[in-house]
């Protein structure tokens, strides 16, 4: 498995009622969130995120199809908006996208532009199931080293340096369990396949001393 990104988004807040700042691989922006609900409005909320993401990935998906194919269609616009409802219990997002071409087109490229559009990749995760795995870190973890030891070998993490791209729990589950205190269970499997596991670590966040 390997992350979309090499390096992750990274979002931050310090005190200022909702200033965020989010660092993306050439540069930063301000996230905020609207006054009538206590931020500061200095950037878009959350949800014009997710919205304006389904917006950008629509529209360089078309820009991409329609230059491909050769077509005579110079400006596109889109816009998006949501509403959420709760039914049986269960949170219902509807996003309604609206797509406007700036001059006539045939029906016949409409309907496949409608086709591609539905299918652009952030469509596609939206739709899709996705999963959030979410990890608790402070300040003095960063270069803190956790050591798990049998008699043959200690196993050595750095929770800073894991990406959790879960290669060692798939591979060795009987060892690697994050649903486990603690998380690793050296004593699960064979010196042996421990080590061959921990050299998979992709980030070196997993290491071994032979004793
Ligand atoms: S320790 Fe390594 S292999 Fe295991 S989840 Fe973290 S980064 Fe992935």
């Amino acid at each position: 498995m390997n992350y979309k990104f090499e390096q992750p988004v990274v979002g931050e807040i310090g005190v200022q009622k909702y200033k965020i700042t989010i660092q993306w691989r050439n540069g930063q922006f301000i996230a905020d969130e609207p006054e009538k609900s206590g931020g500061g409005d200095l950037g878009p909320d959350p949800f014009t995120l997710l919205l304006s993401s389904l917006a950008s990935c629509t529209l360089a998906t078309l820009r991409m199809y329609i230059d491909k194919k050769g077509w005579d269609i110079p400006e596109i616009k889109v816009n998006v908006n949501m509403f959420q409802q709760t039914k049986n219990e269960k949170l219902l997002t509807t996003i309604d996208r609206d797509i406007h071409f700036g001059n006539d087109i045939p029906n016949e490229q409409k309907e496949r532009l409608l086709e591609i559009a539905g299918n652009c990749p952030v469509s596609r995760l939206l739709q899709a199931d996705v999963a959030i795995r979410t990890y608790v870190y402070h300040n003095e973890e960063v270069d803190k080293k956790l050591n798990y030891s049998n008699s043959e070998v200690t196993v050595e993490w750095r929770p800073d340096l894991c990406k959790h791209s879960g290669r060692c729990v798939h591979g060795l589950p009987g060892v690697f369990d994050v649903n486990k205190r603690p998380w690793i269970n050296i004593e699960g499997a064979t010196t042996e396949d421990i080590i061959s596991q921990v050299n998979k670590c992709p980030t070196g966040a997993l290491k071994h001393h032979k004793k």
